[in-house]
């Protein structure tokens, strides 16, 4: 393409771009998009799939970046994962430490937000950076067209020279199989459903899962129903005055380690669950024990591995979640072990594909608000990079 047609295009682009960004306010809770034409968006540098704050630290750079773009959201609602989260979730780093580039979270160096304050923050971050979202577009598939690929949504098609996915993890909890599960007559929900305690208020409950989840809905249930903590291992804490900024500290270590072709420090301190105060105060209560999995299902509760049986009436399973990636099957990339081979943030074998947000596999902490802004730095800079070399 030569540089008088990139101009004209990048031209329309921006047209694009702006008619988006005020369709995206327009559209908001529509399922179609008004007013925005084929010849508009078919001619994007970049499509971002998923609206969470791993989509808006990469929109931040591409606005920067001159590029034109569209960022594609399922939700309703701006704040991605966070909308899911229970009521009483706290963040595990205080608000100066959860931000995303270039606008502080208010609160200051000792305050740790709550959900609806980060869902605020989330809120207010896009509207302030005037961020082209379109909301709700559901991406089903991203294909190959040619030098560009094709990005087929429930709203209709979108082409791009690049695509970042940003899909998170919230979309694809992690369900263990355990023995016996088809006879159990409770409940079993996974803690990407848990909202709050009054549900469960009276039952019994096992919380299955010893990371950060499972402690914190241990500690969010005690008072209201009676809970059972059951861990494939022992839970590991860290110590009381380490909080999310260590975490950040150590992923920042190894990322400098990695980019100096170093070998990466071992960890400093072991163990995974930050004490959060409301961790903090389970255990001062007593209700922090964890007890070792259950070995199946019975029809009105759980077996034990001492062979004791226990009536239940609900299993809350605080197990995790896996890469939301279905809508790249069709290229090919995603791996058996569910995650896509990368470099950097860059499919190794999809050069117009990059990922973001999923995890360490990603980027040291980019699955945190203070993490995903420096992966998503590098991301554009090297969507940049690849763009000015394909013309
Ligand atoms: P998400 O927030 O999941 O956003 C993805 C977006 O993509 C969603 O809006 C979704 O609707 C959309 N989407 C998905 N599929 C499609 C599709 N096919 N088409 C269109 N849109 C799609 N992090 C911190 O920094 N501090 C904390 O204190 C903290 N506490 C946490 C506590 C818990 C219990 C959990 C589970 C996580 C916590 N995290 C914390 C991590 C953080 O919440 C997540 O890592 C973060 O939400 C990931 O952001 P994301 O933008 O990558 O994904």
């Amino acid at each position: 393409m030569t540089r008088c047609k990139i101009r004209r295009c990048r031209a329309a682009a921006s047209i694009g771009r702006r008619r988006i960004s005020r369709n995206a306010r327009l559209t908001a809770h529509r399922t179609t998009l008004i007013g925005v034409t084929d010849d508009l968006i078919s001619d994007l540098d970049v499509v971002v799939v998923g609206g969470g704050q791993s989509a808006l630290a990469i929109g931040y750079y591409l606005r920067r970046a001159s590029l034109s773009y569209a960022i594609l959201d399922v939700a309703r609602a701006p704040g991605g994962a966070w909308q899911h989260t229970w009521a009483s979730l706290r963040l595990f780093s205080p608000a100066q430490w959860s931000s995303l580039p270039g606008r502080l979270m208010p609160g200051g160096t000792s305050y740790y937000p709550t959900r609806d304050e980060a869902l605020a923050y989330l809120a207010d971050y896009e509207a302030h950076y005037a961020l082209p979202i379109v909301r709700p577009v559901r991406v089903s598939s991203v294909q190959r067209a040619g030098e560009r690929l094709r990005v087929i949504a429930d709203t209709g098609a979108w082409i791009a020279r690049a695509v970042v996915s940003a899909t998170g993890t919230w979309a694809a909890p992690n369900v263990p199989r355990v023995a016996d599960q088809h006879r159990f007559a409770g409940r079993i929900v996974h803690s990407a459903r848990y909202e709050s305690p009054n549900e469960f208020d009276g039952q019994r409950v096992v919380v299955v899962g010893g990371g950060n989840s499972g402690a914190q809905i241990v500690a969010d249930l005690a008072g209201s129903a009676t809970v059972t903590w059951a861990t494939r291992r022992p839970p590991t804490f860290l110590p009381d005055d380490i909080d999310g900024r260590y975490l950040f500290g150590e992923a920042t270590a190894r990322y400098r380690a990695l980019t100096e072709a170093a070998a990466p420090p071992p960890p400093r301190l072991l163990g995974n669950i930050v004490m959060v105060e409301s961790v903090r105060r389970a255990r001062e209560s007593g209700a922090l024990n964890a007890v070792p999995m259950f070995t199946s299902f019975t029809d009105d509760g759980v077996l034990w591995p001492d062979g004791r049986r226990t009536r239940e009436d609900v299993v809350i399973l605080a197990t995790g979640f896996r890469p939301a990636l279905d809508h790249l099957t069709p290229l090919e990339v995603v791996g058996p072990n569910g995650r896509i081979e990368v470099r950097g943030t860059h499919s190794v074998r999809e050069p117009r594909l990059w990922l973001v947000g999923y995890g360490e596999w990603t980027g040291y902490a980019s699955a945190t608000l203070i993490g995903v802004g420096r992966t998503a730095r590098a991301t554009v800079e090297e969507i940049g990079r690849a763009l000015d070399a394909t013309g």
